[in-house]
């Protein structure tokens, strides 16, 4: 590993800047970082004895690499290298890197045992995040030559020139005798080499954006002429993504679902398992292997594109990308392993694209990813891909990947953190993906068979196979029977009858709930979350009849924007807080700005006009607010409205609140974060969240005696079957699930005799465990 020295004025400064980059690394992957700086320990000044012996301290057959502040520095370094050993000073390289920015970049790279070419490249790349961040044009300055002539042109694919679309430019104008740039207008980036993937990808071009193409070389014309026709067809996006998605068809929650069941078994595919380059064994033609590995790659990828189509077009254009080669070989060439300096430059290019700024472009760091481990699976001569179908088991999930991944081969999901409130379980719930949290750090091999039953808790590696299907084979027989009878009313054996509903974040929510007596929850921003610009109220209109449609008709309870902790809207962007959870969320939010709110209203009551609607809002702490959101609504013309009781000091005043309400319905969601006080999205303090805890049951309790007006739970408490009994005997209802469950609430209600559950004992219970016990 290089080492390096700091050279400053400074020592306060030299040591303050080392404090922070080491902390970016672990502690033993650390480069040995040596201080020559100030006189002494106040006085300002840099003297070229202290930096000898510094580069003594730091000295590595690797090299050293020397950061530097200001003037003096410069010249004190380079005495230095005048009085260390001509072998030593043979290996240093002064760098006019940013002393602090530079410094982090170069710890970090020094730590992956990167060569000293490498560190001194990342460290003097260090300012072009933050020049890239504030608009610094600079940063981008790429302009291959001068551009002979240029043509503007807009992008219009929904999600901006992302790494499919690009990659069909990039293949292009690789076609021609030309040079290709491209200037971003709108964000002022730019000019990039169009050749490039990396380039175009990451210059974040979004939908409606401007762009100037240059041109220069023999073919420049026709490759100008065949970027305006390959644009005209939204870059081979087809004509219909030229348009915003329609209301209420946003891509999360719209993939096909999963099994709905609570069990699982399959090879357990790892999240992010690193491809292991430990025992690779360096050799003095790897830049040999890397063409080798590179070709056979590009014929699994072509025979790919050609049987699955564009994704993998998209990853060979990452294959081939000039720019992104040249850095690979520059490395190798400074020293690095083929592996090593693939890895380094793909993982680079990955943060690249996880720094932009569309979500769906962010996610195509997987695509990167994907081609990364191709490579260096055949450099390192792993034959087995990872397996992709099975079960995932991941640290945390979070509600991209849970929105996204393809159920029909991942059949379950384990988790290691526990917790059921953060949105990445809510959204697989939803699509019926078996899930089981709270796994922990079990080891769990790549590839091994694992299974869970999510019913009893287990989580078993090397399963008795037998034993697991005969479990699967029962739990489809008893869902087959409850979606058999989802449309019977949910009549306990004492005569009550629990209406139960449907949660919808997405259309599809709706169209696939089973046996739903309506929504009691419509996520309204989860279903416009993908937009950039506000819904208009024709087309929120438009999403809500859809969904009460699905229903049958059945009433639909649309919560207004509920914004705010987890859920930022790209249209309503929200200052920083330092709590967002206790900050400025739901309705809080709208009092400072109505107009979003009113057109929502007006859309609610419009729908309203034409079926069944209720309205609620979220967040509500105090009657004032209730009165405010009474008065922005205006007339109810038949509209039932109600909020939700999510802070605990709603719970306790309910009955004030609820005086001029038809109905509150319980989050117990953030409830129960708001009682225990525990960041349903903080993996660390997840078992404290326990939606079942007699603190939030006692709060629960007390809604139901003193509301004075229909009580309804919409949290996610409602979806566990045996949780709804429960909830049904401490007096609530109506009851809204996640679609899968739907059937399962209304069957296990049908078997429950409510006058059996003991709920003092439950409400006096000593912990959420003793609780699950007495259910
Ligand atoms: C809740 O807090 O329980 C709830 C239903 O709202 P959300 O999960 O959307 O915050
Ligand atoms: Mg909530």
């Amino acid at each position: 590993m290089i080492g390096i020295v700091v050279v400053s004025h400074s020592r306060a400064l030299a040591e303050a800047a080392v404090g922070l980059a080491a902390e970016m690394v672990a502690e033993d992957k650390r480069p040995v970082i040596a201080i020559a700086a100030g006189l002494d320990a106040t006085t300002f000044g840099t003297d070229a004895m202290a930096v000898s012996e510094a580069l003594g301290a730091a000295d590595s057959p690797d090299g050293v690499l020397v950061l530097l502040d200001l003037g003096s520095a410069v010249l004190s370094a380079e005495m230095a290298l005048e009085f260390v050993d001509p072998e030593l000073a043979a290996r240093v390289r002064l760098t006019s890197a940013p002393l602090v920015e530079g410094l982090v970049a170069a710890v970090v790279t020094a730590s992956t045992d990167a060569s000293l070419d490498a560190v001194a490249a990342e460290a003097e790349r260090g300012l072009v995040g933050k020049q890239d961040h504030l608009g610094v044009a600079a940063a981008y300055a790429a302009p291959v030559v001068e551009a002979d002539r240029t043509v503007e042109l807009v992008v219009g694919n929904e999600h901006g020139l992302h790494a499919r679309p690009a990659a069909r430019l990039v293949g292009l104008v690789n076609g021609f005798d030309a040079v290709v740039t491209l200037t971003d207008l709108d964000n002022g980036k730019g000019p990039v080499d169009a050749g490039s993937l990396s380039m175009v990808a990451t210059l974040n071009a979004q939908q409606g954006h401007r762009l100037r193409v240059g041109a220069s070389g023999p073919q420049a014309a026709e490759a100008l002429a065949a970027v305006e026709e390959l644009a005209k067809q939204n870059f081979g996006d087809g004509p219909g993504s030229a348009e915003p998605a329609p209301a209420g068809s946003p891509a999360v929650g719209s993939a096909p679902g999963g099994s709905g069941l609570d069990v699982a078994i399959g090879p357990a595919v790892l999240a992010g398992a690193q491809i292991d380059l430990g025992a690779y064994v360096a050799g003095d033609n790897e830049h040999g292997r890397l063409d080798a590995a590179l070709a056979t790659a590009g014929e699994q990828l072509d025979e790919l594109r050609d049987n699955h189509g564009d994704i993998f077009a998209a990853h060979l254009a990452l294959l081939r990308d000039g720019k992104v080669l040249d850095d690979v070989r520059t490395s190798i060439a400074a020293g690095a392993s083929a592996p090593a300096a693939w890895r380094q430059v793909y993982d680079q290019l990955a943060a690249a694209f996880e720094g932009l700024d569309d979500a769906y472009q962010r996610e195509r760091a997987q695509d990167v990813r994907s081609v990364r481990d191709r490579v260096l699976r055949l450099l390192v001569g792993v034959t087995e891909e990872a397996p992709t179908d099975g079960i995932l088991v991941v640290p945390e999930l979070d509600a991209a990947t849970a929105a996204t991944l393809d159920a029909t081969r991942i059949v379950g999901i384990a988790v290691r953190a526990a917790g059921t409130t953060g949105h990445g379980v809510i959204v697989a719930r939803s699509r019926g993906i078996p899930l089981i949290t709270g796994i922990g750090d079990v080891d769990v091999p790549p590839g091994a068979v694992v299974s869970f039953d999510a019913r009893t808790g287990s989580f078993e590696v090397a399963p008795d196979e037998e034993r697991v299907r005969a479990t699967i084979t029962e739990r489809e027989g008893e869902r087959a029977r409850a979606i058999a009878d989802a449309d019977q009313p949910a009549t306990t054996r004492d005569g009550r009858t629990i209406d139960v509903l449907v949660n919808v974040g997405v259309v599809q929510d709706a169209v696939d709930a089973r046996g739903a007596d309506g929504s009691g929850l419509v996520r309204t921003e989860v279903l416009f979350g993908d937009r950039r610009t506000a819904p208009t109220v024709d087309e929120q209109v438009d999403a809500f009849r859809a969904i009460a449609r699905a229903l049958g008709g059945k009433p639909i309870t649309i919560r207004t924007w509920d914004i705010g902790g987890d859920k930022p809207l790209p249209f309503l962007p929200q200052d920083r807080e330092a709590n967002p959870f206790l900050g400025e969320r739901g309705l809080r939010v709208f009092r400072r700005r109505p107009e979003l709110l009113r057109d929502q209203l007006e859309a609610i009551r419009r729908t309203a006009a034409e079926t069944p609607v209720h309205v609620i809002f979220p967040m509500v702490t105090t009657a004032d607010e209730v009165a405010w959101a009474l008065q922005e609504l205006g007339p109810r013309d038949g509209l039932e409205v109600g909020i939700m009781v999510e802070v605990p000091a709603a719970a306790l005043r309910v009955g004030s609140l609820a005086t001029e309400l038809d109905f509150v319905s319980i989050g117990t969601n953030d409830l129960t974060q708001y009682t225990t006080a525990a960041d349903r999205t903080n993996a660390a303090v997840a078992p404290l969240a326990d939606g079942l805890d007699p603190a939030v049951l006692q709060l629960i309790d007390h809604v139901v005696r003193n509301a004075g007006v229909r009580v309804a739970v919409c949290g996610d408490l409602a979806s566990d079957p045996q949780a709804a009994v429960l909830l049904a005997a401490l007096g609530v209802s109506e009851l809204s699930a996640v679609g899968p469950q739907v059937p399962l609430v209304k069957a296990r209600l049908r078997q429950a005799d409510l006058r059996r559950v003991d709920t003092a004992a439950v409400l006096a219970a000593r912990d959420a465990a003793q609780v699950r016990g007495l259910l």
